[in-house]
């Protein structure tokens, strides 16, 4: 990543959280304001890089703010496309030229090429893959760099490099495919490019798992256990195929002979907002309403899938509650703003969360008005604060090589992948299930993904 280390290495709190009530208290991922987080190897894991904004934006009023954000949005016109994620707060999703998934929001971008500046209100992974998809011209915005992702921090690129260098020892690593989620830093990215696996979403993540298993004997899936479980199960895996790896354990806290007996060996990852929910809560539930759908998250542990309705991607929960008879009471199993704002579009459903004690994604949460407005006025002035962006060059080092995309990709050579095939040719490609072969030039990637980002849009 080139980000300007002595500008922003700064570990600081935020200055602008305005009252106590904007806090998210419940759950473990709730951090609160100059704590730091600490990721499953016990490291840090998500640096305070976001230097304190001037107070002209904390002590805004709201009207103040929004005032300033719709004066710089009309001055920058079409040069500007800002994306909201669907986690997002209501006080930021208003002013989104287009509403989204991860991987749908960076497509839109990508489409999108008069926009010189893309805003995107999400994720720090959000925002490296939006750059990935997006050309040269095109500069990424994450409004606070802050907004990591808990469930991305819990597989950094060293314990992955680790993994794989103790899963060699004992089995052949040759026959193992890894896959991460889209839900990853781009660092793993290219980890899985080099080592012949692929990216998936939550929608495409059987496609490409059932296309890693007739490469391989084995998947190493990361970072999300959940949905590589919930989604080995799916294709008829029992729990005896699957152990989980723990990087804070020696050889993953398994044994020799575990290593070799499974067949998904899942990361211990998970998403903190998603976690939360239980088997007991869609029990009350249904106590509560024995007509009512629940609808959940494949994130969600595997007791809950098992018994909602309906499992999938937030674009799935949001066709289903589209999609239900008026009247319906529905309970989602997925992120409170999402769930909110289903039921307000929906006033003839009653669209509720899951989980009693909400727990919103806390690290969406601290994309806000103030720095929305702060990064707005700095374009305004052609300053391009917070800019995200995915490396092109090679880190040194034996493990490392520059490789071209596909020669079938309309793309030139690529500018930021780093995504080498291990094994297997290039046209050896993850299926997708939109009928296009990533690396085909059709999938959005221009041939810079090396084929690993099929699939349609559908991440948390
Ligand atoms: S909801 Fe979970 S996976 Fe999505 S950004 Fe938040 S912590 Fe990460």
């Amino acid at each position: 990543m080139r980000l300007d280390w002595q500008r922003l290495a700064v570990l600081v709190p935020r200055r602008h959280i305005r009252s106590e009530t904007d806090i998210p208290v419940q759950g473990d991922q709730a951090v609160r304001t100059g704590q730091s987080e600490r990721s499953a190897l016990g490291g840090l894991s998500m640096l305070r890089m976001q230097p304190p904004i001037p107070d002209r934006y904390v002590d805004a009023t709201p009207g103040e703010l929004a005032e300033w954000i719709a004066a710089a949005k009309a001055t920058l016109g079409d040069r500007l496309f800002i994306l909201g994620h669907h986690y997002q707060r209501d006080e930021v999703m208003r002013w989104a030229d287009a509403r989204g998934d991860s991987f749908r929001l960076s497509q839109l971008a990508a489409d999108n090429a008069d926009a010189d500046f893309i805003v995107f209100c999400g994720v720090h992974f959000m925002a490296e893959s939006a750059d990935i998809l997006t050309a040269a011209h095109q500069q990424v915005v994450l409004p606070d760099l802050n907004a990591g992702c808990s469930m991305a921090d819990m597989a950094d690129i060293d314990a992955v490099e680790e993994a794989w260098e103790a899963l060699e020892d004992v089995i052949d690593i040759e026959r193992v495919v890894p896959v991460t989620y889209m839900n990853s830093s781009a660092a793993l990215k290219a980890f899985v490019g080099r080592a012949g696996g692929a990216v998936c979403t939550s929608t495409n993540a059987r496609a490409v798992l059932e296309w890693a298993m007739g490469r391989g004997d084995k998947v190493l899936f990361f970072p999300d256990q959940h949905l590589g479980r919930n989604t080995g199960l799916a294709m008829g895996y029992g729990h005896d195929d699957m152990a989980v790896w723990d990087p804070r354990r020696h050889l993953g806290g398994l044994s020799e002979a575990d290593c070799k007996a499974a067949t998904l060996l899942l990361w211990k990852g998970h998403c903190s907002v998603h976690q939360r929910f239980t088997p007991a809560q869609v029990e009350a539930f249904r106590s509560a309403h024995p007509d009512g759908i629940v609808l959940a998250h494949p994130e969600a542990p595997y007791e809950v899938c098992q018994a909602a309705d309906q499992v999938g991607s937030t674009d799935a929960i949001i066709k289903a509650v589209d999609a239900a008879p008026p009247g319906s009471v529905i309970a989602v199993a997925t992120e409170i703003h999402l769930v909110q704002r289903l039921a307000a579009e929906h006033p003839d459903r009653t669209v509720v969360s899951l989980d009693p004690i909400v727990c919103p994604c806390s690290t969406m949460f601290r994309i806000d008005a103030p720095h929305l407005a702060w990064v707005l006025e700095h374009l305004v002035e052609g300053d391009v604060v917070n800019h995200i962006t995915v490396d092109e060059r090679r880190p040194a080092g034996p493990r490392w090589r520059w490789n071209a995309c596909s020669p079938s990709c309309s793309g030139v050579a690529p500018r930021r992948s780093w995504l080498p095939p291990r094994r297997g040719p290039p046209s050896a490609a993850p299926p997708t299930d939109r009928g296009w072969a990533p690396g085909s030039g059709r999938c959005g990637c221009r041939g810079r993904l090396g084929h690993q980002l099929g699939g349609p849009s559908a991440t948390t």
